[in-house]
């Protein structure tokens, strides 16, 4: 119901601050986007703007859909010094489920004829589907150091290499995780599935790069049309899954003592400040960590599968970025310098040309922006900009974006009728899971293209390249 709603722009619409809401609404779309959006949305979106501590505004990317709590593609900052709090809604289950892509430095005509076999040694060497294991088996003490160290530690421990750090946010390893706020039980189910997929969601996808937007940044990023690229899209595995259902818990509970009161139960959040939330923090980054190693571990047997198949194959990283999480930054909020803790759920950073954090490559242009769309339509490759960074705290959307529930798309589609149609296009899918493929049908999600021209109509990132499926691994 767009009544609710003041157009800003071709592509940002306002809900203005009513009842408990402390700063307005946003939502980044076209019309027929935000047309389409579930009424839930809104509503999650203005229940967001409801929380302690919020700046600026309650943000939802064109990608938006309902969530926990939370709209997945929802963005929302939270100053510690005005009662500010932190959510493990805000941030999902997936505690970093991120995507990074690799060069590969071949050419679609080196890779097409080979895509089978290549199919199958993927799928061979990374364990995919819900539960599945990896061949490392973490004790204790290693356990924890994966947790402080991330993706460094994975390359310490010879999967990759150092030159996958620079190209990673937070060089691979974000600081102030704290392993002894992680559950045993988390551990536990974590022992032996670093270097895994995951369910359906996740993928792993050989793209070839079909046609660029922004030749000069392309360039930049290493990026030419024909070129093939690989794309893995995994988080936090079963480690970051019970950190997040354990700390809604801790949270609903601990809200009253902290005398917050939320609109919706799965609003659950804690003050920064508070004990639970700073316990929440160390739990977190720790799960940050995790997704980042397996990340780290996944690149590793994926040049192993190339190898295999295309010795000549020589696969760097452009980069990798996480989706689902919080983080301390600096933003100018109405003109005054802040630090505050950003929540993306469902929704990348997006940071511009200048930003400090950003490494030497991406400096002066902007980072690259990684977004999924579906096995059988196309993903993007964006870039950060100086207009965003002011927008939703450099952010931008994470994918398609879904258009209907799993529930509704195994009753739309046969996951072998889709693997076939797939492959009638030349898309090979492998899968441990047909249930899992018809799910994530490339019917059940928003047109990526459009999402993508509503962020990039926004300013929220620019459209750089745009990738097509040859090959995807389904979880
Ligand atoms: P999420 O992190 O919300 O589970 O998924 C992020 C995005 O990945 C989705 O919005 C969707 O657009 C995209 N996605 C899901 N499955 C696939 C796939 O098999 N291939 C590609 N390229 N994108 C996908
Ligand atoms: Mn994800
Ligand atoms: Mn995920």
């Amino acid at each position: 119901d767009l009544n609710w709603l003041t157009r800003q722009s071709a592509c940002e619409w306002q809900i203005r601050p009513f009842g408990a809401m402390r700063v307005p609404g946003i939502i980044y779309g076209t019309e027929a986007l935000v047309r389409e959006m579930d009424d839930k949305v809104y509503e999650q979106v203005t229940n967001v703007a409801t929380l302690p501590g919020i700046v600026k505004a309650s943000h939802a990317m064109p990608d938006a859909h309902w969530g926990y709590g939370f709209p997945i593609g929802g963005v929302a900052a939270f100053d510690p010094d005005e009662g500010g709090i932190i959510s493990a809604g805000g941030v999902g289950f997936d505690i970093s489920c991120g995507v990074r892509t690799l060069i590969t430095g071949l050419t679609t005509g080196e890779v097409e004829p080979v895509k089978e076999r290549l199919a199958d040694r993927l799928f061979q060497h990374v364990p995919a589907g819900v539960g599945s294991t990896g061949l490392l088996r973490l004790k204790p003490a290693e356990m924890d150091a994966m947790l402080t160290g991330g993706a460094r530690w994975a390359v310490r421990q010879g999967y990759g290499r150092t030159a996958d750090l620079e190209r990673t946010e937070e060089q691979g390893c974000i600081a102030g995780a704290v392993p002894a706020a992680v559950s045993d039980r988390a551990k536990k189910r974590q022992q032996d599935e670093m270097g895994t997929l995951g369910s359906g969601n996740h993928y792993l996808e050989v793209q070839r790069v079909a046609r660029l937007f922004n030749h000069q940044i392309a360039a930049a990023f290493g990026l030419r049309e024909g070129d093939v690229v690989v794309s893995i899209h995994c988080g936090s595995r079963g480690l970051g899954h019970q950190i997040g259902t354990e700390f809604l818990k801790t949270m609903a509970v601990s809200a009253a003592r902290y005398k917050i009161h939320v609109p919706d139960r799965e609003l659950a959040c804690a003050p920064i400040h508070s004990e639970v939330g700073q316990e929440y923090l160390g739990a977190m980054r720790a799960a940050m960590n995790c997704a980042l190693a397996n990340r780290q571990i996944i690149t590793h047997l994926v040049r192993q599968a190339f190898a295999e198949v295309l010795p000549q194959a020589d696969l760097n990283l452009l980069y990798d970025v996480s989706h689902n999480t919080c983080k301390i930054e600096d933003h100018v909020v109405d003109g005054v310098a802040k630090r505050v803790f950003v929540h993306r759920k469902g929704a990348t950073r997006a940071f511009g040309p200048g930003h400090p954090d950003l490494p030497p490559p991406f400096r002066d242009i902007g980072q690259p922006v990684l977004i999924g769309g579906t096995m059988g339509t196309a993903s993007y490759v964006l870039v950060g900009t100086r207009e965003g960074m002011a927008l939703a705290f450099g952010s931008a959307c994470h994918g398609a974006g879904r258009n209907m529930s799993r529930h509704q798309a195994l009753r739309q589609w046969q996951g072998r009728d889709v693997v076939k149609e797939l492959g009638l296009r030349g898309i090979v899918i492998r899968s441990p899971s047909l249930r899992g493929v018809a799910e994530e049908a490339p019917g059940a999600y928003k047109d990526v293209t459009e999402v993508v021209q509503a962020a990039d109509a926004a300013r929220l990132a620019g459209t750089v390249a745009r990738l097509e499926p040859m090959v995807c691994i389904k979880g």
